[in-house]
């Protein structure tokens, strides 16, 4: 029995983490570390927000750690040199971690494995961070799945390992190497725009834990009907706890099945739910199998799609929320300040950049990926790719989501855009998704005024949407 190193990465906790697990379990001594190196996720390193959520995970499972008198050891990159100089400090034989599936970080996980056996390390990797890993699952042709459909009908059947809990607490090393200060990784905001984000999330494996308890007993049930009105608590806000691995797919997959009473894909919430996880993991198989769609269209055309000219003023305006379509301008706002926004305005404000303001989906994704606390370069590539209609198992490229008709459906009460656009909070349902149409005396009575308190629409929507057809066209005809 000897030292092993455990390599953590974005498997944040201390119960269903089989590296951690098959470490404790056959070493005498476990020394976790965590390694500071984003030029090796180079050109997705972690944007902004989830730099915010990096940060207060690591704290929380140091201090995790330490109650279990172990310790999370913090060091900056290059990872192998890192794990290569820890691994002589501290005498460890053996070096475990949990696999990802990102293109940047396969190929340096490969590299970093070759490299540490050639030293004479023992290095092996596990399988956490998914329920089914995207090479196991292949279409009657053996090819990869490029539609969801029947991908979720094949991994639907495949059975889910139960989740183990922590592991024991292991001895200490008689003394522990040293650790960089956590403040030295810089990630948190210098100008300390994250208010909105401390009061929004609990990061780290205690706060994913509550969520899901607080999940599975109340909004579960009421799920798939709930699940499309982002003015309701009706989803889970897991996702940024999946991300960093907080809480893993298999407990969160045993948690439903135990709260619907063992069959969850009988029971319409639990359905509804699970299908929803098994996006996450399509779209981890799609960009394992298709990695340069993180960046490029899955369908070819695309590429030459004839995007407006300059668009640098109506970019902004999408950025900061202020579009003139409320629902839109809401879910800019809401992921502003809370580094989240939900699926359905997800879809729509996509949808906006695309289509109406004919803005490449790449530049959307760019922002996303830097406010979101839970980017994920492969749920945010087939999010942009499907809302885009170039991606696989995409929309149909002639649906162009209506702001109005969205916010008229599913925000009728308009408790959501009330919350995010204060300055339509006077306005009646009636004309609070449309406020530039809003008749004068209810101007005068509510003291709103279209385009100065708040901005007349960017775009003309049915305009916007005939050019957007038309772009699409013209890539048709020259397919
Ligand atoms: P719930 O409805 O409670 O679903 C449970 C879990 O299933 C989520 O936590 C998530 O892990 C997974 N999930 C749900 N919907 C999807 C989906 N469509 N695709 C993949 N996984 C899904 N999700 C991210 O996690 N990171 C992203 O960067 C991201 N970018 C997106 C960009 C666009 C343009 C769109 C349309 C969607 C994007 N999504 C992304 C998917 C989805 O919007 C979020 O996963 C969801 O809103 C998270 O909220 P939740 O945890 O309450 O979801």
């Amino acid at each position: 029995m000897s030292t092993a190193l455990v390599w953590l990465r974005r498997d944040l906790r201390l119960a269903d983490n089989p590296a951690l697990a098959h470490a404790c379990a056959h070493h005498a001594q476990v020394v976790p570390v965590f390694i500071w190196a984003p030029d090796e996720e180079a050109p997705w390193a972690p944007g902004a927000a989830s730099r915010w959520w990096l940060h207060h995970s690591l704290a929380a499972l140091a201090d995790a750690l330490a109650a279990r008198g172990s310790r999370l050891l913090l060091r900056h990159g290059p990872t192998l040199q890192a794990l290569l100089a820890l691994a002589a400090e501290t005498g460890a034989g053996a070096v475990y971690w949990n696999r990802l599936y990102e293109p940047a970080i396969t190929a340096r996980d490969s590299a970093v494995k070759a490299a540490l056996r050639a030293t004479g390390l023992r290095a092996e990797s596990f399988q956490a961070h998914l329920l089914w890993e995207p090479w196991t699952l292949a279409s009657g042709a053996g090819e990869p799945y490029r539609v969801f459909t029947p991908f979720w009908k094949a991994a639907s059947r495949a059975p889910v390992a139960l989740p183990r809990p922590a592991p024991d607490a292991r001895p200490a090393p008689a003394a522990w190497p040293a650790s960089v200060p956590l403040a030295t990784f810089g990630l948190l905001p210098r100008l300390g725009w994250d208010t909105g984000l401390r009061a929004a999330w609990t990061p780290g494996e205690t706060g994913a834990l509550a969520r899901l308890g607080a999940f599975t007993d109340a909004a579960l049930a009421r799920y798939r009907d709930e699940r499309d009105r982002p003015g309701r608590a009706g989803v889970s806000r897991l996702s940024p706890h999946l991300h960093f691995g907080e809480v893993s797919p298999r407990q969160v997959w045993h948690a439903v099945t135990t709260a619907c009473a063992g069959a969850p894909l009988e029971h319409p919430g639990g359905e509804a739910f699970l299908r929803e996880l098994g996006w996450r993991e399509f779209a981890h198989h799609v960009l394992f199998h298709f990695p340069h769609t993180a960046e490029q269209p899955m369908q070819e055309r695309f590429a030459r799609y004839p995007w407006a000219a300059d668009a640098t003023a109506e970019l902004a305006a999408w950025q900061r929320g202020r579009t003139g379509y409320p629902l839109v301008d809401a879910g800019m706002r809401e992921l502003w300040t809370s580094g989240w926004m939900h699926n359905r305005v997800r879809m729509l404000v996509a949808s906006f950049l695309v289509k109406n303001l004919r803005i490449p989906w790449q530049q959307g994704a760019r922002w996303f990926w830097d406010t979101l606390v839970d980017a994920d370069l492969a749920a945010n590539s087939l999010g942009w790719q499907w809302t885009a209609g170039c991606g696989t198992d995409a929309a149909p490229y002639f649906r162009v989501f209506n702001p109005q008709r969205q916010g008229e459906q599913f925000d009728a009460d308009g408790r959501y855009v009330r919350r995010w656009v204060p300055e339509l909070a006077a306005l009646p349902e009636r004309w609070l998704h449309a406020p530039w149409t809003l008749p004068t005396d209810e101007q005068a009575r509510t003291r709103f005024v279209p385009g100065l308190s708040y901005p007349r629409p960017l775009v003309d929507f049915a305009a916007s949407r005939a050019a957007a057809l038309a772009g699409f066209e013209a890539i048709r005809a020259g397919a």
